[in-house]
């Protein structure tokens, strides 16, 4: 289990293990960011931020899916144009095999590997609005 996010201090990205009764702080500059206290309730009430909604994303490498089109659109003059279904399908593929992870609306910490609740939503809109001043 692992919760990430871009430290608000040193602006770097950083991933932490995650145990119980664990402080989170930033690896890079050692800014406190909250208290891990039970791993099982950690989408009642987000560690970092006592926030109460999260959103349901996949851990999809972007980067990399777009280089799998990037692939598709350089072969289309050898394929006949076949490529692009080809490099479609493996992308859909992709998508399907990534795990899901939970975002904090508020703070945006990615949390990957816990056990998320199903009643977690794609992100919405109009609650992310509520929460971009935070951000
Ligand atoms: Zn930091
Ligand atoms: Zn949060």
């Amino acid at each position: 289990m692992t919760i990430s996010r871009f430290c608000p201090q040193c602006k770097k990205y950083a991933r932490l293990n995650i145990s119980n009764g664990q402080v989170l702080s930033c690896p890079h500059c050692q800014n406190q960011w909250g208290t891990m206290e039970s791993k099982e309730n950690v989408f009642e009430r987000c560690p970092i931020c006592t926030c109460r909604q999260f959103y349901i994303d996949k851990d999809f490498n972007q980067v990399l899916g777009l280089a799998v089109i990037a692939v598709g659109i350089v072969l289309v003059p050898k394929t006949y144009g076949l490529s692009l279904p080809v490099v479609a399908f493996i992308d859909w593929m992709l998508y399907r095999k990534v795990a899901n992870m939970a975002v904090c609306y508020r703070c945006g910490s990615e949390f990957r590997g816990f056990a998320t609740p199903n009643q977690l939503k794609p992100f919405m809109h109009p609650i992310g609005l509520k929460y971009d001043r935070y951000r």
